[in-house]
């Protein structure tokens, strides 16, 4: 069948640069790899779906790895293997390696595992018309209308008066009841389907359906108000003022499910940025390395990296300097040779929306984890844009160890864009590239990834933590 190739194709393969799909690379073997670390994913995505859950899940994957937890003033040496939980909702699991800290620096990996989602207002409940509601306001950018007639599963705490926490988690078991956003019909939706689609639910309209039976006594009002509280008394124990003190949230009640005949995709929530932070977690986790390593595991990234559990905390660097000062380093120098990728993920080039993707720039499905030299909007405002020498070390280490990859812009210039925590960490002086998993229907309640993708990131972060 082996044709001589002409010189202009020899000298074409030798030259030019094409993206390359990674299913079509990977052999036999490689493929296996790629749906079994799927497999633990998607377990993941179903344990997880808010920043508390996630926080919980990887303190209990380092713990029966043999990591410790780590408080401030600890003494620490080559070897140690750690996690530093922040306030139950953010992470940092890390490794102290054998280099010299001040030399080597830390790798970093930073990744966010908030995700987009419908919060309960402080006083939420009443009722309307056959129907008890809770009032919302939602979390991160989403389009509403995805967020109406789904099946939503409430997740999170209340604090009572006496400091107990109750944790509630209602709608993942199938033998649960789930919960409800209404829409409008069609037949009466003329007015409504004319307008923009920002419009088509108003915030004040994500009103979530929580019950429909009337208690049984004549001499109430708001009888369907007080059945719903006699339940939540039953099950937690809580009276409506408790709710002023809780941290509910309404997230799709679907699970995590392959896509397509062939089962090359993943259908979740939350994708977006547990598809980074459990190849951060598992890599850091799982793998010994000779330098020091850390998975940060942040929240609140979705609204600004904000707050006390956001990356913008003192809390990280506060941290950072805490391990180099246990191992007896000066924290500017370390910082100085510290590395990080800032792991969150693109936009997925999707041919049903061409016209806002520059295809030559935009990250394909398959191809890899992707790379984003910067990101921001217009002038590339707000973005980190990372020097080409870090690139190109990075670019060394990915091909050492045979990761596919490619490179990313979000979208065509001047329409739209994003940012992530990339520039917070590289305010430290810690060089910072952003890498990740390219989705598709991003921040929708369900979104779209390639299983080669998250592979490619969980390898990217083994070769960048080797
Ligand atoms: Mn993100
Ligand atoms: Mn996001």
């Amino acid at each position: 069948m082996s044709e001589k190739k002409s010189k202009g194709q020899e000298l074409l393969e030798q030259l030019a640069y094409k993206k390359r799909n990674y299913y079509e690379i990977a052999d036999e073997a490689e493929r296996n790899e790629i749906f079994r670390y799927a497999e633990g994913y998607k377990a993941f995505l179903d344990a997880a779906k808010t920043e508390r859950e996630v926080c919980d899940f990887a303190v209990n994957e380092a713990k029966k790895n043999g990591f410790t937890e780590y408080r401030f003033g600890d003494p620490l040496k080559a070897g140690d293997k750690k996690y530093f939980v922040n306030r139950g909702k953010s992470v940092v699991v890390f490794r102290v390696g054998t280099k010299n800290i001040e030399e080597d620096g830390m790798r970093i990996i930073a990744s966010h595992i908030d995700a987009p989602r419908i919060d309960i207002k402080q006083n939420p409940l009443y009722e309307d018309s056959g129907m008890a509601f809770f009032k919302t306001h939602y979390y991160g950018g989403i389009k509403k209308y995805q967020w109406t007639a789904i099946p939503l599963a409430l997740h999170g705490v209340i604090m009572l008066k006496n400091g107990e926490k109750v944790s509630v988690r209602v709608g993942e078991d199938p033998k649960d009841p789930v919960f409800y956003i209404n829409d409008l019909l069609p037949h009466l939706g003329g007015e409504q389907m004319s307008g923009a689609a920002s419009k088509l639910i108003e915030g004040e309209q994500l009103n979530v359906v929580v019950g429909g039976l009337p208690y049984d006594d004549k001499e109430v009002s708001d009888k369907i108000k007080l059945g719903v509280l006699s339940v939540l008394h039953e099950t937690y124990g809580v009276s409506e003022e408790d709710l002023l003190s809780a941290e509910l949230s309404a997230v799709p009640a679907y699970g995590a499910r392959d896509i397509g005949f062939d089962r090359a995709l993943i259908g979740a929530y939350g994708h977006d940025d547990r598809v980074c932070a459990y190849p951060a977690l598992t890599a850091v986790v799982g793998n010994n390395t000779e330098h020091t390593v850390l998975a940060m595991l942040v929240d609140k990234e979705e609204i600004g990296s904000e707050g006390t559990t956001g990356i913008q905390c003192k809390i990280y660097e506060d941290l950072m300097e805490e391990i180099s000062l246990a191992l007896g380093a000066n924290f500017r120098k370390v910082r100085a040779a510290s590395k990080c990728l800032s792991s969150d993920v693109t936009a997925a080039y999707d041919p049903n929306f061409a016209n806002v993707y520059e295809k030559m720039n935009a990250a394909l499905l398959s191809c890899g984890t992707a790379m984003c030299k910067f990101t921001g909007a217009r002038g590339k405002s707000g973005s980190n844009d990372a020097n080409a020498e870090f690139i190109g070390e990075v670019r060394r280490m990915f091909a050492e160890n045979d990761v596919v990859w490619q490179t990313a812009e979000l979208g065509k210039v001047d329409i739209g864009g994003g940012g992530t925590v990339a520039k917070f960490v590289a305010q430290l002086n810690i060089d910072t590239v952003d890498l990740g998993v390219p989705v598709i229907s991003m921040h929708a309640p369900w979104e779209l990834v390639s299983k080669a993708d998250v592979y490619s990131n969980y390898k990217a972060f083994l070769a960048f933590m080797k």
